[in-house]
């Protein structure tokens, strides 16, 4: 059996010609699952009532499940997903009260082996990556759920999308061009794997490329994040300088703030040291505590000095907006279950 969501039209044209329909059929079937976001072949009511029956003996539009939704009082929806061989994922859908945007967080992986300490879905270790259809699943889900149509995907849920490129590449080529969404309102965030950023950096990617740097040096940053032993924040430098070059793109820098750990006036100035060279904006994000570890979220008047000393070198700082903290949904609190 076929599985229609994630298909390309000329996919879904080899389906068809084998039913001996149209391409014109093809298209109709295309737009259903992209931009309507059907959840069943009954409601493609273009298509003739014999068609349908023919096309429900060889396609179904999804094999995942929405296994449990959670809703959190700031609007943001988290889905826990199951696929046909029983694993699970989160994907969230943000909504910013000021904005039209509709962001899906979407996950790479089914767990992940890059262990960052501060991490839930870390702990669970990596079970396997998911595959395009997968991931654009995803997406298809959260639009088929709520009638609305997503216009930013962000690549922050579970895993680490650069140590399963190829697929994450293919979902974001559909996104795309199936779901015209703009390539630079399509986001890939990273720990840091050199190898891929260079491989991006040659593909000439115009999509942002987010960095979880979540420290000012090394020694922090062994802490947090173990993969700092074998992609040193200095080569990762390298490497982003190279991208900067090589794409023209701002890179978009990512930086947890822990209390007491990496907070201090202290880490603010070496942080910028460290950046001050490099095309970049900074996004900084406040703590989720989660129960599996003694980490705290830096108090607000820290958060704001912080920003300051960044802005007064020069860089563009946000902080960003909590969303989903009642349901653990926010930043690290992923780890597929519920
Ligand atoms: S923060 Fe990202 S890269 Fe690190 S363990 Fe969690 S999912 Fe993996």
């Amino acid at each position: 059996m076929e599985i229609l969501s994630g298909l390309s039209q000329s996919e879904i044209e080899k389906i068809t010609t084998e039913l001996n329909a149209s391409k014109f059929r093809a298209r109709q079937i295309h737009n259903w699952i992209y931009l309507k976001s059907v959840s069943s072949i009954d409601e493609m009511t273009d298509l003739s009532l014999k068609f349908r029956e023919e096309l429900k003996k060889v396609a179904t539009v999804s094999a995942v499940k929405i296994k449990v939704k959670q809703v959190s009082s700031d609007g943001t929806i988290k889905y826990l997903l199951e696929y046909p061989d029983g694993e699970c994922v989160e994907t969230v859908l943000m909504r910013f009260d000021n904005r039209a945007n509709l962001t899906a967080c979407v996950s790479s992986q089914v767990g992940c082996a890059v262990n960052c300490t501060f991490c839930a879905t870390g702990k669970r270790g990596f079970i396997r990556n998911l595959d395009y259809k997968e991931i654009i699943e995803q997406v298809l889900t959260i639009q088929r759920d709520t009638g609305l149509k997503v216009t930013n995907v962000v690549f922050m849920g579970q895993g680490e999308p650069l140590l399963n490129l190829d697929n994450v590449l293919r979902a974001m080529q559909i996104f795309n061009e199936d779901f015209q969404i703009g390539a630079r309102r399509l986001t890939i965030s990273t720990s840091g794997i050199i190898p891929q950023i260079n491989r991006l950096a040659e593909l000439d990617m115009q999509s942002t490329l987010a960095i979880s740097l979540h420290a000012p040096n090394h020694d922090i940053r062994q802490r947090l994040m173990p993969i700092e032993n074998k992609y040193g924040m200095d080569e990762l430098k390298n490497a982003l300088k190279n991208y900067v070059d090589k794409t023209g793109r701002r890179i978009t820098i990512e930086y947890l703030l822990i209390k007491d750990l990496n907070d201090t006036v202290e880490s603010a100035k070496q942080l910028a040291y460290y950046l001050h060279d490099l095309k970049c904006n900074i996004n900084l994000i406040p703590y989720n505590p989660t129960e599996k570890n003694d980490y705290k979220r830096s108090p607000n008047d820290r958060i704001m000095k912080f920003k300051y000393l960044l802005e007064h070198s020069g860089k563009k700082v946000t902080v960003r907006l909590e969303r989903g903290g009642d349901i653990d949904a926010a930043c690290g609190q992923l780890r597929g279950r519920m």
